[in-house]
């Protein structure tokens, strides 16, 4: 094994998070640009005069296209992976919060919290993850730090605490002031590479002290019982170096995130951001050990992060690069893996090789033989891997806990034009599903149709541009269909035996379920059969059964969710059975238990956020009105806006897009996301019955 490069603890993943239009880009194309082409000199603790970033010459040709990208800070590798600006993809995500250690959310100092970084901050608290803020656009008019702050701890009912405060604000931003050190530092010139220390000016000095006072105490009161406390008590503040330590704990605790401050278009005050990333987010050794199944024997094993551990990683996006062909990107979460090797791939039980190992920069990829724990990379040669799959070894074939992808809401035939259409768009339908798991197609097996599904209108509407664009193919489309569900309203049991004999051995399986409704989840199984009743190694197949057939739902066909089935009993025989047997049982016991526990139509509900102009919001609240839409709050928005946060019926929302355009002049903008299933109305209910026999 080769030895890493880099040392585990100097890893940091992380991502950018922001509202469209907050400076992501910007940010990030800055912080490649720092990375690397300059060097420090002089640590502030030592207190140098100066923080002096030497300029170097060199053409600026950023490109950041790449899933992940890596840099260099400090002796530290930084690995950027890409989050998307627009909320309407949530999967990417839930995929890119799955693979970071660290997030840095960009507000904009006059915007605020917008209703896009309220839900994108709220997809990474469910996953606990790490934080900084970074209050960008210091240099707009209008731009108010201790607002945002305000706002922030309001909205998202965080506890934000400063680490820099501006010097400066609109035209007038120049530099921070750092909290920990209480140094000043300036930014002058044009590529905000020469840094200025200084002292702190005197008309900020007490706003600095006031800040620096609510950053000790909030380390103070997170560190009680631990040896910073004498110190503070004695002393009534912290040393800088305790206080770096401290933040740092809190930060990876999430007991508070940190706040920083900045204008990335105007190069000021980024390297602190960057120093902060490796100051205060976590490496891969300081975010809790991930858990893993083994399949063999259900059990929930601990992946530890070392590089002497069995090879596990989790492939977190799939995309086609023109140069490379097909690129896996994926996360070792423990041991390393060598370019060349073959890995198994112990969610679909294939074995891949990996021809090729590359990580990504800025500008160029960078061919490696190893990967080790806590990399980010991207490989060439896997055919068969797709978003969310668990690499490993096949000694320890485990699985990662899959990301929770949400079921498609909306369907839509596609036909192609000609026959030569017809062999391109499975091609085409088959990279897209691969990369993109919340786009799926099938093929109606009654009508030969192919159907494709998706989170949304825009989201169908982006795939088929692709498929015209990239692909050259050419296709008609039919309406876009809800995606309507079943589930149940009851508690039922019911079971089903089956017996064959037919010379040799025979079948045989006998099954006992219980099925009842289930909220929050689309599905759960649980087994309360003795191992006499039901031997633990056909509970496997009996829950195949049952999902095979949850595919198609007694009332018109849909198919099943949000259904709890429990294994309560049954039978064997020692000969006669086999999984196939007990695989039969179980659907067919699921099938007649479903029948008797009420089953009903569901449709799916979307969270909506619109945001108009104060003029239209009458007009706009009576039109959602009338679509069955339940209103959950306005609130103001800059310039003059309201923001209305609705949920309704994808049924009710199709074309929503030129409906609001014609209600306010082409000034309303709106995103949408599945958020629930619920039961159909009863007269739309009898319709789709109607309809489906
Ligand atoms: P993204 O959508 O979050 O990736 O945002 P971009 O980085 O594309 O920035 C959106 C717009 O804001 C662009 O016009 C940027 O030039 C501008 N912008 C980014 N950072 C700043 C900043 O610090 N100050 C000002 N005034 N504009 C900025």
């Amino acid at each position: 094994m080769t030895p890493r490069e880099v040392p585990l603890d100097k890893i940091r993943n992380i991502g950018f998070a922001a509202h469209i239009d907050a400076g992501k880009t910007t940010t990030t194309e800055r912080v490649l640009f720092y990375s690397g082409r300059v060097h420090r000199v002089g640590e502030v603790d030592e207190g140098t005069a100066t923080m002096d970033w030497m300029p170097q010459e060199q053409e600026r040709g950023i490109t950041i296209t790449s899933a992940a990208t890596s840099l260099e800070w400090r002796d530290h590798r930084i690995t950027i992976i890409d989050t998307p600006g627009h909320v309407d993809f949530t999967v990417e995500v839930e995929r890119s919060l799955r693979v970071l250690d660290g997030v840095i959310t960009i507000f904009d100092a006059v915007g605020g919290v917008q209703p896009q970084s309220e839900t994108v901050w709220r997809q990474a608290n469910k996953y606990g993850v790490p934080r900084l803020v970074y209050i960008n656009k210091m240099d707009r008019i209008g731009a108010d730090f201790y607002r945002v702050l305000d706002n922030i701890r309001a909205r998202l009912g965080v506890r934000a605490i400063p680490i820099q405060i501006p010097i400066g604000a609109e035209g007038e931003f120049r530099g921070i002031i750092d909290l920990v050190t209480m140094r000043a530092f300036y930014w002058e010139d044009d590529e905000g590479l020469i840094v200025r220390e200084a002292d702190i000016p005197e008309d900020l000095a007490e706003r600095a002290a006031h800040g620096h006072d609510e950053l000790v105490a909030a380390v103070a009161e997170l560190e009680s019982h631990s040896h910073h406390e004498d110190e503070y008590i004695r002393t009534g503040t912290l040393s800088a170096e305790h206080l770096q330590h401290g933040i740092r704990a809190a930060t990876i605790a999430y007991k508070f995130v940190p706040v920083l401050c900045g204008a990335s278009r105007r190069n000021k005050a980024v390297q602190p951001l960057m120093d902060a990333i490796v100051d205060y987010l976590p490496s891969p050794l300081d975010v809790p050990p991930l858990h893993a199944e083994q399949p063999q024997t259900h059990d929930i094993i601990e992946i530890p992060a070392a590089d002497d551990q069995p090879f596990v990683a989790l492939a977190f996006k799939v995309m086609t690069d023109p140069f490379v062909g097909r690129l896996t990107y994926f996360r070792v979460y423990s041991g390393t893996v060598k370019s060349g090797q073959t890995v198994f791939n112990s969610t679909r039980k294939k074995r891949e090789r990996i021809n090729r190992l590359l990580r990504m920069h800025a500008n160029r990829s960078e061919e490696l033989e190893y990967a080790h724990t806590g990399d980010i990379v991207a490989a060439a040669g896997l055919a068969t891997t797709r978003t969310g799959d668990t690499l490993a070894t096949e000694q320890l074939p485990v699985l990662l806990e899959m990301i929770h992808f949400p079921e498609p809401v909306i369907s839509m035939k596609l036909e192609p034009k000609t026959k030569a259409d017809g062999e391109k768009l499975l091609e085409a339908l088959d990279r897209l599903t691969h990369e993109d798991p919340t786009f799926t197609m099938r093929n109606d097996p009654e009508t030969g149709e192919l159907l494709v599904s998706g989170m949304g209108e825009l989201h169908l509407e982006v795939i088929v541009t692709r498929l015209l664009q990239e692909f050259k193919v050419a296709a008609n489309m039919g309406r876009p269909l809800v995606a309507y569900r079943e589930t149940v309203t009851a508690i039922a049991r019911d079971e089903a035996r089956y017996v064959r004999q037919s010379g040799g051995h025979g079948q045989f399986a006998h099954v006992i379920l219980e099925v009842g409704p289930l909220s929050g989840e689309e599905f759960a199984f649980e087994n309360k059969a003795s191992g006499n009743e039901v031997p633990r190694q056909f509970v496997r197949a009996v829950e195949k059964g049952v999902k095979n057939a949850m595919s198609n739902g007694p009332v018109a066909g849909y198919p099943l969710s949000h259904v709890r089935v429990t294994l309560v009993g049954g039978s064997w025989h020692e000969v006669d059975s086999s999984d196939i047997a007990f695989e039969i049982a179980a659907s067919q016991a699921f099938r007649e238990v479903v029948a008797r526990a009420r089953p009903v139509l569901l449709e799916p509900v979307m969270k909506l956020e619109v945001v108009v102009p104060e003029e239209h919001l009458g007009e706009t609240i009576a039109d959602l009105n009338k679509r069955r839409a339940e209103i959950l709050e306005t609130h103001p928005e800059p310039g003059h806006s309201r923001a209305i946060l609705a949920q309704a019926p994808l049924a009710e929302l199709f074309g929503y897009a030129t409906v609001l355009r014609s209600l306010t002049q082409g000034r309303g903008t709106y995103t949408m996301e599945p958020a629930l299933y619920v039961e159909v109305p009863k007269q739309l209910s009898e319709t789709l019955v109607a309809r489906a026999n």
